[in-house]
Order: structure tokens, then sequence, then C-alpha cells
């Protein structure tokens, strides 16, 4: 959308037979659903990327704010905070009685803490330098990068449980709460100050509604049309290579593609040096999900999102990222964005989506032999919440989908559905760069870049990368090579 609006030939090419990857739409008979992000946050930023290209969010998607974030399970205990600080409050006095003041504390730091940092997501980090800059001085006092979220998030809250309703949202990055850098707390504040967004028709329409603009703009989108091989010509990109063979110029190459896949797919066998298969062995990665995504008769009386803790927690959290290994007693993500949403499910039935946290393909799980085990797993744990008892003989069409499906079937590289982590070692300049490092004329965007993984944050992957690419091409740096047009707006795919 950017580039195309700037007036470049922007052509995409994309393997899956529609647009939106990991937040695409699934299609189960007259069932849709989201095949991973389910709601929207700071919707700002979406707002601001349409902006750009002379047009309205709100005029391409309808978006509905949910009434509260979600509704957090522990045992019998529910907890359903919304943005509405004073009404948050008074519920949290009501179920954790003296932990309301932490809360406003924590809404106030936490305020500051986002008005420092947000600068750093905006920008790049492309090396030492960088650090150095007057907005990394500013927001260094309130990195709290050597604390850990649950760290942070005990300072303000002394019931476990509501430590954990803030400080769950480090699984959004796929990351331990106990290991996650304490700069994430930023995430729960996100939510309870900005609040959190349904896009009629699911997340996925965002990205259809993206498609149509980068059209409307000149862009040419084909799917269908996986990309083999990024060519070069001595170290600079000269275009693509098609799977079905077809040779595509281009002064520029964005990938997109999951950051793991693309390194140890799409450039020729020895060209990296930097990013081998070994060294990408040895990079850390996000947990994965396994995904239960059903076509359900009858309506269901759960709100948009609901989320139900192990009773131990912190065990749960421990299997996955430690032990590597699941847990009985899991954590269990509930989507019911029917009721709010009549266009994902025929009338008087609903699209059902659970999501289980559960270890990436570096455990030893054989998600092959066991599929049909722990998918009767999930679903002995789902039946066990009130609202879904019985919901197996409810079932109209469902699909089972594994850290292997992630892998074989979306180029999620080890099933690592939140990408490289978010450790100290691989945040800003540690991260891939946004201007990649190994080859001249490639650009990467998307969750393995920085600022990293989230829809949020991958538009503003977006942002960098247009942003250095027109500066490159406004000084003419960029090598040349015979075999490109020398035209003044340079082919990107
Ligand atoms: C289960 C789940 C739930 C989530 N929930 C949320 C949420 O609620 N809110 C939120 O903000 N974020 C959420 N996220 C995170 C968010 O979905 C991701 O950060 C984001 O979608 C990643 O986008 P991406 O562009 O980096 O990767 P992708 O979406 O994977 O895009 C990469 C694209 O490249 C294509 N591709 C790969 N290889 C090739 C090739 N060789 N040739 C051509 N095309 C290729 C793929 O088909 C895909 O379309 C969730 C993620 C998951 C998995």
């Amino acid at each position: 959308m950017l580039l195309a609006a700037k007036g470049y030939d922007v052509q995409v090419f994309e393997k899956q037979d529609r647009v939106g990857g990991r937040s695409g739409q699934l299609q189960l008979g007259e069932f849709r659903f989201d095949r991973g992000a389910t709601f929207l946050m700071m919707p700002q930023i979406l707002e601001q990327l349409f902006a750009d290209v002379g047009r309205s969010l709100q005029k391409e998607v309808e978006m509905k704010e949910l009434e509260t974030l979600y509704s957090l399970h522990f045992g019998d205990l529910a907890f359903t905070p919304s943005k509405d600080v004073e009404a948050t409050a008074s519920q949290i006095a009501r179920l954790f009685p003296g932990d309301e003041e932490g809360y406003r504390r924590y809404m106030a730091e936490e305020d500051i803490k986002f008005d420092r940092i947000m600068p750093l997501l905006r920008r790049p980090f492309q090396s030492l330098k960088d650090y150095l800059k007057r907005d990394v001085i500013r927001a260094l006092p309130y990195l709290h990068a050597t604390d850990t979220v649950y760290g942070r998030l005990s300072r303000y809250f002394k019931d476990e449980r509501l430590r954990t309703s803030f400080s769950f949202q480090a699984k959004y990055l796929g990351m331990s709460p106990w290991e996650c850098p304490g700069t994430f707390t930023i995430l729960s504040f996100i939510e309870h100050k900005f609040g959190l967004f349904h896009p009629i028709g699911g997340v996925n329409a965002v990205f259809t509604a993206m498609a149509k603009v980068t059209t409307e703009l000149g862009g040419v989108i084909h799917t269908s049309c996986g990309v083999k091989q990024v060519l070069t010509k001595n170290g600079t990109a000269v275009g693509v290579l098609l799977a079905n063979g077809e040779r595509i110029e281009a002064d520029h190459v964005i990938v997109n593609a999951d950051f793991g896949m693309a390194m140890t797919t799409l450039f020729e066998p020895g060209l990296l040096k930097k990013y081998t298969p070994e060294k990408l062995n040895n990079k850390k990665y996000s947990l994965s999900t396994a995904m239960l995504y059903m076509g359900v008769e009858g309506e269901i009386d759960l709100p948009h999102h609901s989320v139900y803790f192990a009773n131990d927690y912190r065990s749960n959290v421990d299997d996955m990222t430690t032990h590597k290994v699941l847990s009985d007693d899991a954590s269990l993500y509930v989507h019911n964005p029917s009721v709010i949403d009549p266009t994902l499910a025929p009338p008087g039935k609903s699209s059902l989506y659970a999501l289980m946290p559960v270890p990436n393909l570096s455990a030893s799980l054989d998600w092959e032999k066991d599929r049909e085990h722990i998918q009767d797993r999930m679903m002995k744990l789902l039946e066990g919440i009130p609202a879904l008892s019985g919901l197996s003989s409810r079932i109209e069409e469902s699909l089972f989908f594994t850290p292997l499906d992630w892998q074989n079937e979306q180029d999620v590289y080890k099933g690592a559905t939140f990408n490289l982590s978010h450790n100290l070692g691989q945040m800003m300049t540690l991260r891939p760069h946004n201007r990649f490092e190994e080859v001249e004329g490639v650009w990467l965007v998307g969750g393995g870049t920085h600022p990293g993984s989230g829809l949020p944050t991958i538009i503003e992957s977006a942002q960098i990368s247009v942003r250095l690419l027109e500066e490159e091409d406004a000084r003419g740096s960029k090598k040349q090579t015979s075999r490109i047009p020398q035209s003044k707006v340079g082919r990107t795919v």
C-alpha cells in the first residue's frame, strides 16, 4: 500500500490462495475464521497506515470495540476488565481487595513508559550508533530490560491472579512472563488504555482491504504464486524467481515471509553468512499454538474472548518454555466472535476457535503420531468449561491445526507462530534489520524484524522499511545492475 501510493511499481507474490498469512481467513464449509490474530490493538496505527495512502480504515473495514477486554477465568473466579479505569478499579477492589491502588499506579506509570518507548518502535535500529540517540536516552530508565514482565507487575499487584491478568500478554510474543523483558508490560497497558477491537468479518478483513487498496493504487497481487528464490548479482538483489519458473526483475525485494523460513529457503545456498542454517537453528524462537477451529450448531454463551488459566499457571508456562512438554493442566484461549459478528457463521450457528499455547517444533513432541490424542485432550479441556459442555456433539465442521501444520502449511519456521523470541539478544539492533544486512536491495517486514511480532508492530516494520527504502532511492546509493531499467520509479516485489 505504502509503496504503491508513492508511485512504485509494486508486485506482491503470495504463496497461499489468499492474502493475510497467519492473520488470514480460514473457511470450513459455511463457517469463516481468523487463522491467527483475533483482535486489534492500537487501531490508530492502522488508521495512520490507511491515512498515509489517502484512505480511511473506517471506510474500508467496520471496526467494533469490545466492551470488556476479555473474560479471564481462574477456577470459579472471572475477571472482566475494560478500558474504563474506574469500573476496572472497583472490580479489582471487589475481587482482589487492596490491589486497586496498584492498578491505578500501574496505569499512571505505564502511561509515561509507553510515551517513552513508542518512538523506539517507529524507527530503525541498524547499528550500535542508534542506541546513542536522544529517544533511547529518554526511554532508558523505563525500558526495565533487565527485569521481567512478572517481576515488574509484582511491584503493583499482590494477588497472583491479578499478576497473571496483566502478564499473560507475554504469550502474545510466545514468551514466559517470567522470562519476557520488563519492557513488555506495555502490552497489557496498551489493552487497558486503548481497548481491543474486532473488525467485522474478522481481523483478516483488514488484510483483504489492504490488498484491495494496493490494487486500486496500481499494485498487482499474485496469489497462489510462491517465490522460490531471491535473485542476486554481486551481492545485490535483482528480482525473484517464482515457483512457476518465471523470473521477475526488480530494483528492490521486500521479504515478508517468515524470517527463519525465508533465510533457510529463499537465498542461494552459501550466500548468507550471518544467517546460516546453523546460526538460525541456535536462535531463540517463540512458543507455538495448537488450534481447534469449530463450526458449531447453536449460539454459545461466551464473550468474544475468554482465557481459562491452568490451576498452576507457572508450571504450565514452565512446561512449555523450559521442559518443552505439554501440560495436563493447560491454559486455553477461547474466541467466540459470532457473539458480536453475524457474518462468520450461518444464522443460529457459531464459529468458535480455541488456542492452546504449546512448545514449538524444537521440542521432541511427535505431532504426527499424537495428533488425535492431543486434539482429544484439548476437547476434554474445552468441554470442562460450563458454557461448552457437550460441545463435541454440536460440531458441524472442525480443523485441528498443530505446530507441524504451521510449519508445513503456513511456512512458519519451527512452527514458532510468534517468530524469533523477543529476548534482549534478539531485540532492536540485535533483531534482523529492516534493511537486510546480508544482501543489498532486500528489505524485511513482518514479525522477524524490528520492532517485532504482533499486528501493530508488523505495520510499524512496514513503515520503517519503506522509509529506509525511499531514503536510499533518494540518495541513489543502491548499486545498480545493468539488467535493471534505470527508471525513476523502482520496481518492487
Ligand atoms: C494463533 C495466533 C494468534 C495471534 N493473535 C494475535 C492477535 O490477536 N493480535 C495481534 O496483534 N497479533 C496476533 N498474532 C500475531 C500476528 O498474527 C502476527 O504477528 C502477524 O500475522 C505476522 O505477520 P507477518 O507478516 O510477519 O507473517 P505472515 O502473516 O506469516 O505473512 C507471511 C506471508 O508470506 C507468505 N509466504 C511465505 N513464504 C512465501 C514464499 N516463498 N512465496 C510467497 N509467499 C510466501 C505467507 O504465505 C504469508 O502470507 C497472532 C498470531 C497467531 C499465530
